[in-house]
């Protein structure tokens, strides 16, 4: 029997993406007369734009508070307590730290529960009913996630039985078809989703093996690290890393956090990318001369200068470009790739 009063706060704290799923479920919250404020979370892996996740925060008109983890997430991603998903994800471990944080924000802000965009069988790592009641149970929050998309699928939550939300409004998709939630957007009249789900780089197959490589051979990042990360083409000799820059932009990012450490080089003469070592060792500066020769206009075959800038000592060394079989060694790739060549 449902008690006549309910102990539970009415208002909830969404835990928004920008993307669809969790859109949809705030305007389903507010459609049953819920007072719900969002928060949005980054990491330093996450590519969404906060200002589209303002502008969509507008456009529903609801309060979002911004939280980004920072090294504390780092030291979840180079060892987490329940494992890797198929890439670097670690959702399970980074859906329990959100929570937690969320948990002390809805404390400061009066919230009783939280609405997510959760939909059933949606990811295989962190959307299945077993790992939704660990998550739930290792961040403090059990029985108080609403999962406004799936909440027909899912066992009854607090806000059901004390009768704060009506089990009646809630909807039962499950599984990877967008459909339903398309249906839905039209019937809510949200027309713009601009950070579907798959904003995260843990989860890119390249981006991942960087990482990997780097937490074996370099050990815990920097969040500037991950930076450097997302950047170029990656090379390595021994424990030294090689960033040549792909782009114009990459090319001033990279001469940017030369400043800190490290040596740039760039050749003389042609047009050409900058490029960061990581490291020292008179064989890694050769090789990363000759990559550097090789991304660049100068020909093939021809003896090239090349300037080598370290702090405030400049130098220069004459190379060709390096060799396409050499260059495919040097490049950072996961052991499966190595194994194929
Ligand atoms: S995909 Fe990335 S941001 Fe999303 S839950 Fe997994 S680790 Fe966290």
């Amino acid at each position: 029997m449902k008690p006549m009063v309910s102990a539970l706060k009415g208002k909830a704290l969404a835990l928004i993406s920008g993307g669809l799923d969790s859109t949809l479920a705030v305007m389903m919250v507010k459609e049953m007369g819920l007072e719900v404020e969002a928060v949005h979370f980054t990491t330093p892996f996450c590519q969404c734009d906060k200002c589209s996740v303002d502008a969509t925060a507008e456009r529903i008109d609801i309060k979002v508070h911004h939280v980004f983890l920072g090294d504390e997430f780092l030291g979840v991603v180079a060892d987490p307590p329940h494992g890797y998903g198929s890439q670097m994800n670690v959702c399970i471990d980074c859906r329990i730290l959100m929570l937690r944080k969320a948990k002390r924000l809805a404390e400061e802000i009066g919230a009783g529960f939280f609405v997510t965009g959760e939909v059933l069988g949606q990811r295989p790592m962190s959307q299945h009913s077993s790992a939704m009641r660990l998550i739930e149970r290792e961040a403090g929050v059990e029985n108080l996630i609403l999962r406004p998309l799936s909440g027909k699928l899912m066992e009854e939550t607090r806000m059901e039985v004390e009768g704060v939300v009506d089990r009646e409004k809630l909807l039962d998709i499950s599984g990877r078809r967008r459909l339903p939630q398309m249906e839905l957007a039209e019937r809510l009249g949200v027309y713009d989703y601009p950070c579907p789900s798959g904003g995260c780089l843990l989860t890119d197959p390249e981006f991942a093996t960087r990482l990997r490589d780097y937490l074996k051979v370099e050990g815990m990042p920097k969040i500037e690290d991950i930076l450097l990360l997302k950047l170029g083409r990656h090379f390595r000799v021994g424990s030294t890393r090689i960033v040549v820059g792909r782009n114009e932009g990459e090319n001033n990012v990279l001469e940017g956090l030369s400043r800190r450490g490290g040596t740039r080089m760039e050749v003389e003469g042609y047009n050409g990318p900058v490029t960061l070592v990581v490291g020292d060792g008179e064989e890694a500066i050769r090789k990363a001369a000759e990559l550097t020769v090789r991304y660049s206009d100068a020909p093939r075959s021809e003896s090239v200068w090349v300037g080598v800038m370290s702090g405030d000592h400049e130098t220069r060394t004459q190379v060709e470009a390096i060799d396409e079989g050499e260059l495919e060694t040097l490049r950072i790739r996961s052991l499966q790739e190595k194994g194929k060549k």
